[in-house]
Protein backbone atom coordinates (compact mmCIF):
# COMPACT_ATOMS: atom_id res chain seq x y z
CA UNK A 1 0.00 0.00 0.00
CA UNK A 2 1.28 3.39 -0.68
CA UNK A 3 1.63 5.09 2.37
CA UNK A 4 4.96 7.29 2.12
CA UNK A 5 3.93 10.59 2.84
CA UNK A 6 1.27 9.88 5.56
CA UNK A 7 3.83 9.50 8.57
CA UNK A 8 4.05 12.71 10.78
CA UNK A 9 7.56 13.65 9.06
CA UNK A 10 10.60 12.51 6.80
CA UNK A 11 14.02 11.54 7.57
CA UNK A 12 16.26 12.69 4.18
CA UNK A 13 19.26 10.72 3.55
CA UNK A 14 21.97 12.11 1.33
CA UNK A 15 23.52 8.97 -0.07
CA UNK A 16 25.90 11.80 -2.04
CA UNK A 17 27.15 12.99 0.98
CA UNK A 18 27.70 9.84 2.49
CA UNK A 19 29.45 8.39 -0.55
CA UNK A 20 31.65 12.39 -0.53
CA UNK A 21 32.56 11.62 3.10
CA UNK A 22 33.89 7.67 1.88
CA UNK A 23 36.11 9.74 -0.74
CA UNK A 24 37.59 11.91 1.56
CA UNK A 25 38.37 9.47 3.89
CA UNK A 26 39.89 7.45 1.33
CA UNK A 27 41.80 10.68 0.64
CA UNK A 28 43.13 10.99 3.76
CA UNK A 29 44.01 7.75 4.82
CA UNK A 30 45.75 6.59 1.52
CA UNK A 31 48.12 4.28 0.87
CA UNK A 32 46.01 2.28 3.95
CA UNK A 33 42.80 0.94 2.90
CA UNK A 34 39.21 2.73 4.16
CA UNK A 35 36.80 0.05 5.80
CA UNK A 36 33.24 0.81 6.69
CA UNK A 37 31.21 0.48 10.02
CA UNK A 38 27.72 -0.34 9.00
CA UNK A 39 26.39 -1.69 12.18
CA UNK A 40 23.01 -1.30 13.62
CA UNK A 41 21.50 -1.07 10.22
CA UNK A 42 24.08 2.00 9.18
CA UNK A 43 24.09 4.25 12.37
CA UNK A 44 20.15 3.78 11.78
CA UNK A 45 20.55 5.50 7.60
CA UNK A 46 19.73 2.01 6.17
CA UNK A 47 21.89 -0.73 6.04
CA UNK A 48 20.69 -1.55 2.47
CA UNK A 49 20.94 1.60 0.62
CA UNK A 50 24.20 2.77 2.68
CA UNK A 51 26.49 -0.16 1.75
CA UNK A 52 25.43 -0.42 -1.98
CA UNK A 53 26.63 3.25 -2.11
CA UNK A 54 29.77 2.88 -0.27
CA UNK A 55 30.15 -0.67 -2.35
CA UNK A 56 29.59 1.68 -5.72
CA UNK A 57 32.41 3.90 -3.94
CA UNK A 58 34.99 1.41 -3.58
CA UNK A 59 34.63 0.45 -0.31
CA UNK A 60 35.65 -3.26 0.10
CA UNK A 61 35.64 -4.45 3.93
CA UNK A 62 32.64 -3.70 5.95
CA UNK A 63 32.79 -4.09 9.72
CA UNK A 64 29.08 -5.09 11.78
CA UNK A 65 28.27 -6.19 15.25
CA UNK A 66 26.19 -8.99 15.60
CA UNK A 67 26.63 -12.32 12.46
CA UNK A 68 23.09 -11.21 12.22
CA UNK A 69 24.11 -8.35 10.39
CA UNK A 70 26.70 -9.64 8.60
CA UNK A 71 24.13 -11.86 6.79
CA UNK A 72 21.85 -9.60 5.77
CA UNK A 73 24.97 -7.49 4.46
CA UNK A 74 26.22 -10.25 2.82
CA UNK A 75 23.13 -9.83 0.38
CA UNK A 76 23.53 -6.62 -0.18
CA UNK A 77 27.31 -6.31 -1.46
CA UNK A 78 29.04 -8.03 -4.24
CA UNK A 79 31.15 -11.10 -3.24
CA UNK A 80 34.64 -8.90 -3.62
CA UNK A 81 33.75 -7.38 -0.53
CA UNK A 82 35.08 -8.51 3.15
CA UNK A 83 32.29 -8.12 5.99
CA UNK A 84 33.76 -8.68 9.53
CA UNK A 85 31.79 -9.31 12.17
CA UNK A 86 33.28 -7.78 15.19
CA UNK A 87 31.64 -9.69 18.25
CA UNK A 88 32.73 -12.91 16.62
CA UNK A 89 29.99 -15.64 16.26
CA UNK A 90 27.75 -16.47 19.38
CA UNK A 91 28.75 -19.90 20.76
CA UNK A 92 28.61 -23.11 18.74
CA UNK A 93 27.67 -20.94 15.30
CA UNK A 94 31.26 -20.48 14.24
CA UNK A 95 30.09 -22.66 10.48
CA UNK A 96 27.65 -19.38 9.66
CA UNK A 97 30.15 -17.24 9.23
CA UNK A 98 31.83 -19.73 6.14
CA UNK A 99 27.89 -20.40 5.29
CA UNK A 100 27.27 -16.66 4.67
CA UNK A 101 31.16 -15.79 3.94
CA UNK A 102 31.71 -13.57 6.84
CA UNK A 103 35.05 -13.24 8.65
CA UNK A 104 34.85 -13.51 12.47
CA UNK A 105 36.80 -10.97 14.80
CA UNK A 106 38.21 -13.44 17.73
CA UNK A 107 37.98 -11.75 20.84
CA UNK A 108 38.85 -14.16 23.16
CA UNK A 109 40.90 -17.50 23.05
CA UNK A 110 37.52 -19.65 23.36
CA UNK A 111 36.44 -17.87 19.87
CA UNK A 112 40.04 -18.60 18.59
CA UNK A 113 39.29 -22.20 19.54
CA UNK A 114 36.34 -22.54 18.14
CA UNK A 115 37.24 -21.15 14.92
CA UNK A 116 40.15 -23.14 15.02
CA UNK A 117 38.00 -26.67 15.56
CA UNK A 118 35.76 -25.58 12.38
CA UNK A 119 39.09 -25.33 10.67
CA UNK A 120 40.00 -28.85 11.38
CA UNK A 121 36.92 -30.23 10.72
CA UNK A 122 36.90 -28.17 7.44
CA UNK A 123 40.28 -29.42 6.69
CA UNK A 124 42.18 -26.35 5.45
CA UNK A 125 43.11 -23.01 6.80
CA UNK A 126 40.18 -20.43 7.54
CA UNK A 127 40.66 -16.35 7.61
CA UNK A 128 39.54 -14.56 10.93
CA UNK A 129 40.76 -11.18 12.54
CA UNK A 130 42.23 -11.23 15.25
CA UNK A 131 41.67 -8.01 17.87
CA UNK A 132 43.65 -7.13 21.05
CA UNK A 133 42.28 -5.10 23.73
CA UNK A 134 44.72 -2.29 23.78
CA UNK A 135 43.29 -0.35 27.07
CA UNK A 136 39.51 0.00 26.70
CA UNK A 137 38.51 -2.66 28.53
CA UNK A 138 36.16 -4.01 25.33
CA UNK A 139 36.56 -6.57 23.61
CA UNK A 140 40.06 -8.30 22.50
CA UNK A 141 42.32 -10.60 23.49
CA UNK A 142 44.00 -9.75 27.04
CA UNK A 143 48.08 -9.25 27.15
CA UNK A 144 48.31 -12.48 28.85
CA UNK A 145 45.98 -14.22 26.35
CA UNK A 146 48.07 -12.93 23.65
CA UNK A 147 51.45 -14.25 25.57
CA UNK A 148 49.49 -17.63 26.25
CA UNK A 149 49.11 -17.59 21.76
CA UNK A 150 52.42 -16.44 21.65
CA UNK A 151 54.14 -19.08 23.22
CA UNK A 152 52.24 -22.40 22.13
CA UNK A 153 52.20 -21.29 18.52
CA UNK A 154 49.32 -24.42 17.62
CA UNK A 155 47.19 -22.23 19.28
CA UNK A 156 46.92 -20.60 15.88
CA UNK A 157 47.13 -23.29 13.62
CA UNK A 158 44.74 -23.30 11.17
CA UNK A 159 43.90 -19.82 11.61
CA UNK A 160 44.45 -17.78 8.59
CA UNK A 161 45.23 -14.00 10.49
CA UNK A 162 43.88 -11.75 7.84
CA UNK A 163 43.83 -8.61 10.21
CA UNK A 164 45.18 -7.68 14.04
CA UNK A 165 43.01 -4.68 15.26
CA UNK A 166 42.54 -3.01 18.51
CA UNK A 167 39.54 0.07 19.36
CA UNK A 168 40.51 3.81 20.68
CA UNK A 169 38.60 4.81 23.57
CA UNK A 170 39.17 8.58 23.35
CA UNK A 171 40.13 8.53 20.24
CA UNK A 172 37.85 11.78 19.29
CA UNK A 173 39.81 13.70 22.49
CA UNK A 174 43.51 14.35 20.99
CA UNK A 175 45.29 15.18 24.09
CA UNK A 176 44.16 12.13 26.25
CA UNK A 177 46.81 10.18 27.70
CA UNK A 178 45.12 6.87 27.21
CA UNK A 179 45.93 7.50 23.12
CA UNK A 180 49.51 7.02 23.57
CA UNK A 181 48.85 4.11 25.76
CA UNK A 182 46.58 2.29 23.72
CA UNK A 183 49.16 2.71 20.54
CA UNK A 184 51.78 1.42 22.09
CA UNK A 185 50.24 -1.76 24.04
CA UNK A 186 48.51 -2.52 20.09
CA UNK A 187 52.24 -2.28 18.55
CA UNK A 188 53.83 -4.33 21.39
CA UNK A 189 50.79 -7.58 20.67
CA UNK A 190 50.90 -6.83 17.43
CA UNK A 191 54.53 -8.18 17.01
CA UNK A 192 53.40 -11.01 19.08
CA UNK A 193 50.89 -12.51 16.53
CA UNK A 194 51.31 -13.83 13.24
CA UNK A 195 52.00 -10.75 10.60
CA UNK A 196 49.16 -9.49 9.26
CA UNK A 197 47.83 -6.13 8.19
CA UNK A 198 46.55 -3.82 11.77
CA UNK A 199 43.71 -1.78 11.99
CA UNK A 200 43.71 0.52 15.02
CA UNK A 201 41.65 3.68 14.16
CA UNK A 202 37.78 4.50 13.63
CA UNK A 203 36.48 7.95 12.71
CA UNK A 204 38.23 9.82 15.35
CA UNK A 205 41.45 7.74 15.55
CA UNK A 206 41.88 8.97 11.45
CA UNK A 207 41.83 12.08 12.38
CA UNK A 208 44.37 11.42 15.00
CA UNK A 209 47.68 11.62 11.94
CA UNK A 210 48.93 9.05 9.24
CA UNK A 211 50.66 7.10 11.82
CA UNK A 212 47.26 5.85 13.81
CA UNK A 213 45.87 4.76 9.71
CA UNK A 214 48.01 1.34 10.00
CA UNK A 215 46.46 -1.08 7.03
CA UNK A 216 43.01 -0.33 7.62
CA UNK A 217 40.83 2.43 9.05
CA UNK A 218 37.23 1.42 9.78
CA UNK A 219 35.05 4.68 10.13
CA UNK A 220 31.60 4.57 11.22
CA UNK A 221 30.34 8.18 12.42
CA UNK A 222 32.14 10.15 9.98
CA UNK A 223 30.74 8.38 6.39
CA UNK A 224 27.91 9.58 8.35
CA UNK A 225 28.38 13.27 9.06
CA UNK A 226 29.15 13.25 12.73
CA UNK A 227 32.08 15.52 13.82
CA UNK A 228 35.30 13.57 14.63
CA UNK A 229 36.64 15.26 17.08
CA UNK A 230 35.00 16.98 20.03
CA UNK A 231 35.45 21.17 19.75
CA UNK A 232 36.50 20.99 16.41
CA UNK A 233 34.76 22.30 13.03
CA UNK A 234 33.19 19.20 11.37
CA UNK A 235 35.28 18.35 8.23
CA UNK A 236 32.62 16.36 7.17
CA UNK A 237 29.65 16.91 5.37
CA UNK A 238 26.31 16.16 6.90
CA UNK A 239 23.88 13.64 5.86
CA UNK A 240 20.28 13.94 7.08
CA UNK A 241 17.82 16.37 7.47
CA UNK A 242 14.57 15.22 10.01
CA UNK A 243 11.29 17.03 9.07
CA UNK A 244 8.15 17.06 10.68
CA UNK A 245 4.72 18.32 9.18
CA UNK A 246 2.74 20.71 10.82
CA UNK A 247 -0.65 18.67 12.09
CA UNK A 248 -2.56 21.65 13.80
CA UNK A 249 -1.96 25.30 14.87
CA UNK A 250 -3.54 27.43 17.41
CA UNK A 251 -3.65 30.71 19.68
CA UNK A 252 -2.84 29.34 23.08
CA UNK A 253 -4.69 31.88 25.23
CA UNK A 254 -2.16 33.55 28.09
CA UNK A 255 -2.16 31.37 31.01
CA UNK A 256 -3.38 28.11 29.83
CA UNK A 257 -0.22 25.48 29.76
CA UNK A 258 0.92 23.47 26.76
CA UNK A 259 0.93 19.46 26.89
CA UNK A 260 1.84 17.00 29.72
CA UNK A 261 2.64 17.90 33.20
CA UNK A 262 1.86 21.76 32.07
CA UNK A 263 5.23 22.35 32.07
CA UNK A 264 4.88 25.00 29.69
CA UNK A 265 2.40 28.13 30.22
CA UNK A 266 2.01 31.17 27.82
CA UNK A 267 2.49 34.48 29.36
CA UNK A 268 0.86 36.20 27.00
CA UNK A 269 -1.51 35.26 24.08
CA UNK A 270 1.19 32.62 21.81
CA UNK A 271 0.72 30.78 18.18
CA UNK A 272 1.84 27.69 18.46
CA UNK A 273 2.40 24.41 15.81
CA UNK A 274 2.10 20.74 16.86
CA UNK A 275 4.05 18.58 14.62
CA UNK A 276 4.04 15.07 14.13
CA UNK A 277 6.84 13.81 15.63
CA UNK A 278 7.71 12.63 19.33
CA UNK A 279 9.66 10.45 21.19
CA UNK A 280 8.14 7.44 19.52
CA UNK A 281 9.78 8.42 16.63
CA UNK A 282 13.24 8.17 18.62
CA UNK A 283 12.95 11.89 18.86
CA UNK A 284 14.72 12.59 22.28
CA UNK A 285 12.26 13.50 24.84
CA UNK A 286 15.10 15.34 27.46
CA UNK A 287 14.33 18.29 24.45
CA UNK A 288 11.10 19.54 25.99
CA UNK A 289 11.54 22.85 26.92
CA UNK A 290 15.33 22.71 25.44
CA UNK A 291 15.26 22.37 21.93
CA UNK A 292 14.53 24.54 18.53
CA UNK A 293 13.29 23.52 15.60
CA UNK A 294 13.00 25.99 11.92
CA UNK A 295 10.38 26.16 9.59
CA UNK A 296 12.29 25.30 6.17
CA UNK A 297 10.68 28.77 4.96
CA UNK A 298 12.28 30.73 7.17
CA UNK A 299 15.88 28.52 8.15
CA UNK A 300 17.39 31.66 10.38
CA UNK A 301 14.41 31.78 12.57
CA UNK A 302 14.81 29.26 15.22
CA UNK A 303 11.49 28.49 17.51
CA UNK A 304 11.46 26.90 20.42
CA UNK A 305 9.99 23.83 21.23
CA UNK A 306 7.79 24.30 24.23
CA UNK A 307 6.64 21.88 26.71
CA UNK A 308 7.03 17.80 27.39
CA UNK A 309 7.43 16.54 24.07
CA UNK A 310 4.41 14.04 23.50
CA UNK A 311 4.64 10.08 22.26
CA UNK A 312 3.58 11.21 18.40
CA UNK A 313 3.81 15.05 18.56
CA UNK A 314 5.41 17.95 20.12
CA UNK A 315 4.66 21.75 20.45
CA UNK A 316 6.76 24.98 18.78
CA UNK A 317 6.08 28.60 20.12
CA UNK A 318 5.93 30.39 16.65
CA UNK A 319 5.68 33.64 18.39
CA UNK A 320 9.73 34.76 16.79
CA UNK A 321 7.76 33.79 13.35
CA UNK A 322 5.12 35.54 14.14
CA UNK A 323 7.11 38.67 14.62
CA UNK A 324 8.28 39.18 11.57
CA UNK A 325 5.04 39.79 10.41
CA UNK A 326 5.33 36.07 8.48
CA UNK A 327 1.98 33.98 7.91
CA UNK A 328 1.87 31.60 9.88
CA UNK A 329 2.52 27.63 8.38
CA UNK A 330 -0.84 25.84 7.66
CA UNK A 331 -1.19 22.17 8.16
CA UNK A 332 1.09 20.00 5.84
CA UNK A 333 3.84 22.80 6.51
CA UNK A 334 7.54 20.88 7.38
CA UNK A 335 10.00 21.91 10.34
CA UNK A 336 13.22 21.31 10.44
CA UNK A 337 14.15 19.08 13.46
CA UNK A 338 17.85 18.25 12.09
CA UNK A 339 19.23 20.09 9.23
CA UNK A 340 21.56 22.72 7.29
CA UNK A 341 20.59 25.12 10.17
CA UNK A 342 20.26 22.74 13.11
CA UNK A 343 23.31 20.08 12.95
CA UNK A 344 23.15 16.76 14.20
CA UNK A 345 26.10 17.35 16.95
CA UNK A 346 24.03 20.40 18.49
CA UNK A 347 20.95 18.44 18.82
CA UNK A 348 22.80 15.95 20.43
CA UNK A 349 24.56 17.93 22.44
CA UNK A 350 21.03 19.86 23.47
CA UNK A 351 19.55 16.57 24.56
CA UNK A 352 22.44 15.46 26.59
CA UNK A 353 23.61 12.65 24.50
CA UNK A 354 26.01 12.06 21.73
CA UNK A 355 25.22 12.39 17.67
CA UNK A 356 25.63 8.29 17.38
CA UNK A 357 22.80 7.64 19.85
CA UNK A 358 20.56 10.55 18.34
CA UNK A 359 20.97 8.63 15.19
CA UNK A 360 20.54 5.11 15.73
CA UNK A 361 17.64 6.08 18.22
CA UNK A 362 16.07 7.71 14.69
CA UNK A 363 13.44 4.80 14.54
CA UNK A 364 11.94 3.67 11.37
CA UNK A 365 8.84 5.49 11.68
CA UNK A 366 9.57 8.33 9.71
CA UNK A 367 9.07 8.27 5.82
CA UNK A 368 12.68 7.71 4.50
CA UNK A 369 13.88 8.90 1.90
CA UNK A 370 17.19 7.85 0.01
CA UNK A 371 18.60 10.28 -2.58
CA UNK A 372 21.34 10.77 -4.52
CA UNK A 373 21.80 14.55 -6.23
CA UNK A 374 24.03 12.92 -8.52
CA UNK A 375 21.60 10.33 -9.74
CA UNK A 376 19.25 12.97 -10.21
C1 LIG B 1 31.64 1.05 15.89
C2 LIG B 1 33.04 0.67 15.66
C3 LIG B 1 33.79 1.33 14.68
C4 LIG B 1 33.30 2.58 14.00
O1 LIG B 1 33.39 3.64 14.95
P1 LIG B 1 33.08 5.15 14.59
O2 LIG B 1 33.45 5.91 15.81
O3 LIG B 1 31.61 5.23 14.31
O4 LIG B 1 33.89 5.51 13.40
C5 LIG B 1 35.05 0.83 14.39
N1 LIG B 1 35.56 -0.22 15.06
C6 LIG B 1 34.89 -0.85 16.04
C7 LIG B 1 35.51 -1.99 16.75
C8 LIG B 1 33.61 -0.43 16.39
O5 LIG B 1 32.95 -1.03 17.38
Amino acid sequence: MERNGWEGGRLLINLAAIAENYARLCARVSPAECGAAVKANAYGLGLKEVSQTLYEAGCRTFFVAHLAEGVDLRRLVGEDSRIFVLHGPPPGTADACLTHTLLPVLNSLHQVQEWQALAHIQGRALAAALQVDSGMSRFGLTETEVDYLATHPQSLTGIEVALVMSHLGCADTPDHPLNRHQFSTFTKLKQRLPAAPASLAASSGIFLGPEWHFDLVRPGAALYGIPPTAGQPNPMHPTIRLQARVIQTRMVPAGASVGYRAAFTAQQPTPVALLGIGYGDGFPRRLGQKGFVVCTDWPDIKLPIIGRISMDSLAVDLTPLAATGAALPQPGAMFDLIGPHIPLDEVACLADTISYELLTDLGARYHRLHYDPRKG
